[in-house]
């Protein structure tokens, strides 16, 4: 295709404002997709996504549009991924464009979501084309949100285009607006080969398919391909575009999206952002700036019923071969027997990877409290990354421990801002910077990652109802007083439970967990003391006392159909109970005594 009728690029929005129906609306306006095969969110594929409304992989689509100038052009847009957690994914497949849509409900306004982004465009040195959505709801205000992105963002929103993806409002002009405004892609037809692995992902009948952007030379159905970043050679066995279902064809030239299959094993061998040459002619340099992508937070994920770990290493196996960021290796512990020590993107990634497992392998699982990673600092001067608290080594040979810093970007509208402060400030948070834009507020804070893996977004969300947007990056390492607090139930320490803590709080979350556990703990036989400890020194303690009565003595002996189902309450409830030593701990527990509130 020639350079100049090529327009390729993304959009980026915050999560609900509109992305993925614009898309099926500039779909169908080209009639890319037959009316009849129309169905709603057609780039969301994955089930997960489309129950969350979120977009978890880059999904893309070619157009072909004909203009008002008479020329016909081929649109390729990008789906990047909207959530914080793959900030890193969506920077890297910015760069396999030239422009972006910026939308933005004008019933809403901007939100961190829609910086977050924006900046990630603006970094990869986008043309933007600001799109003001849902103009056909009433609460719509199109020159406020316009005025908005010009003080917040600081982008000319002068001829931002008014469009309603629900009736199909301004998307003609959106068209247009892609080919007038965006530029077309450079690059060197004779050049060698040098394309970007935009994004990768597992196809039960095609086996792993590879999206690229070609920067130069020609790609070929037949050639022999170098991944850069692993030396790794492939033979090409198909070249395609997505309409958005698949079209194979036999070439991709300068500026062109397509994907293409080579008989590739597993995801993991295929890292965004890696450059794709010729075996032979290799082009000199790679792309720059690659770095893979690295987990952050960790977990353990062990089966509720221990029969079933063979099923679970098979799941996880699984999922990991589609997944290069999700990282696992067997971990065993003494309460929860064999399991598996996991490592995600983030909060979210974990939740889609858990519920995936239970949800397409049917597995129930237990899974521990979500970890960071921090760096310890041993007195002979090496340092260890621990994963999981309750690796934590001696504290006689430990100098210092430093652990993950973020910077969290918040827009709460005014009314909520003292809540949010008083959540940052009681999350160990420093504020860095206030500002406010119209009756919202900016906040930036620096704040400790394991203060916000665990239940930060929840508590954002319930203080502020929902009005908050939040998004963050990780910044760095900082020395802090963090400890290990154990958790024993009836005298034995639960390692699930362990959690790494600052001192100064220790007391308070320690308490806390004490408490919260007595009421998740249903009530034996016998005398229960749960109790939290640093080191060998109990901070806070509990005692479940020991049951009276059978629950069916509530009965009166008289309604034996109802004394049978509470049995098989009973029975269903005990096969969600794991035991410690004497002890039946519900999986709920788990979870629930690590939340804050
Ligand atoms: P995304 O998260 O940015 O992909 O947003 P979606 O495209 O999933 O849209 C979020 C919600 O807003 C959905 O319920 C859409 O039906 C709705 N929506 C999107 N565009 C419009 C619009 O122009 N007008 C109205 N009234 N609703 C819209
Ligand atoms: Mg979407």
């Amino acid at each position: 295709t020639d350079l100049n009728k090529i327009r390729n690029f993304s959009i980026v929005a915050h999560i609900d404002h509109g992305k993925s129906t614009l898309a099926d609306r500039l779909i169908q306006e080209t009639g890319t997709v037959a009316g009849r095969d129309m169905k709603e969110q057609l780039l969301d594929s994955m089930d997960i996504e489309r129950e969350r409304g979120i977009t978890i992989k880059a999904n893309t689509v070619r157009i072909d549009y004909q203009a008002d100038d008479g020329e016909k052009y081929v649109l390729n847009l990008i789906d990047t991924p909207g959530h914080v957690d793959f900030a890193y994914e969506v920077s890297r497949s910015m760069r396999a464009v030239e422009g972006s849509l910026l939308v933005v409900d004008s019933t809403q306004g901007v939100e961190a979501q829609t910086l977050a982004n924006v900046y990630h465009a603006i970094d990869a040195d986008h043309e933007i084309v600001p799109v003001l959505n849902k103009i056909d709801l009433p609460a719509s205000d199109c020159d406020r949100v316009a005025e908005q992105i010009e003080d917040v963002i600081g982008i000319d929103a002068t001829d931002a285009i008014q469009v309603s993806a629900k009736t199909g409002q301004g998307i003609h002009e959106t068209l247009e607006a892609i080919v007038t405004h965006l530029p077309a892609p450079t690059g060197t037809l004779d050049a060698p080969l040098k394309a970007m692995l935009v994004d990768s992902w597992y196809d039960s009948y095609l086996g792993v398919i590879v999206l690229v952007r070609i920067m130069d030379g020609v790609l070929k159905k037949g050639d022999r391909i170098r991944m850069m970043q692993n030396g790794s050679i492939h033979h090409v066995d198909r070249i395609g575009v997505f309409r958005p279902q698949m079209e194979m064809i036999t070439e991709l030239g300068p500026g062109e999206i397509g994907f293409l299959t080579a008989s590739i094993k597993q995801v993991r061998d295929t890292r965004v952002g890696d450059t794709i040459t010729h075996e032979k002619k290799p082009c000199e340099t790679p792309l720059e700036g690659f770095k893979p992508s690295q987990p952050v937070v960790f977990c353990g994920l062990f089966p509720v019923d221990s029969a079933e770990f063979e099923d679970l290493r098979d799941a996880i196996e699984k999922l990991a071969l589609n997944d290069a960021s999700f990282s696992h290796e067997m971990e065993t512990s003494a309460a929860l027997g064999f399991g598996f020590r996991c490592g995600f993107l983030g909060l979210l990634h974990l939740e889609v990877i858990r519920d995936r497992i239970e949800r397409e392998y049917n597995i129930e699982l237990i899974t521990t409290a979500p970890s960071v990673i921090y760096h310890i600092y041993m007195r002979d001067g090496s340092m260890i990354e621990l994963h999981n608290p309750a690796d934590m080594p001696d504290l006689t040979h430990v100098d210092h421990l430093e652990e993950p810093r973020i910077k969290a970007t918040i827009l709460v509208p005014d009314e909520y801002l003292g809540d949010v402060l008083k959540l940052c400030q009681d999350r160990r948070g420093i504020q860095e910077d206030l500002t406010y834009a119209g009756s919202r507020a900016m906040v930036v804070y620096d704040l400790p990652l394991n203060e916000v893996v665990f239940d930060f977004y929840d508590r954002l969300k319930s203080v502020t109802k929902g009005y908050a947007s939040f998004d963050y990056q990780m910044i760095g390492y900082r020395q802090d007083y963090l400890v290990k607090m154990s958790i024993l139930v009836n005298d034995e320490p639960v390692d699930a439970l362990s959690t790494m803590v600052h001192r100064d709080r220790a007391e308070m979350r320690g308490r806390a967990m004490v408490e919260k556990l007595k009421d998740l703990i249903p009530r034996h036989m016998f005398k229960i003391p749960i109790q939290a400890a640093i080191g060998g020194k109990v901070i806070a303690r509990e005692t479940l006392s020991a049951m009276r009565k059978d629950v069916t003595a509530k009965c009166y002996g008289g309604d034996m159909t109802r004394k049978k189902k509470l049995l098989e309450k009973q029975k269903a409830g005990k096969k969600k109970m794991r035991q410690f030593g004497k002890v039946d701990i519900p999986q709920e527990a788990f979870i629930s005594a690590l939340k804050l509130d």
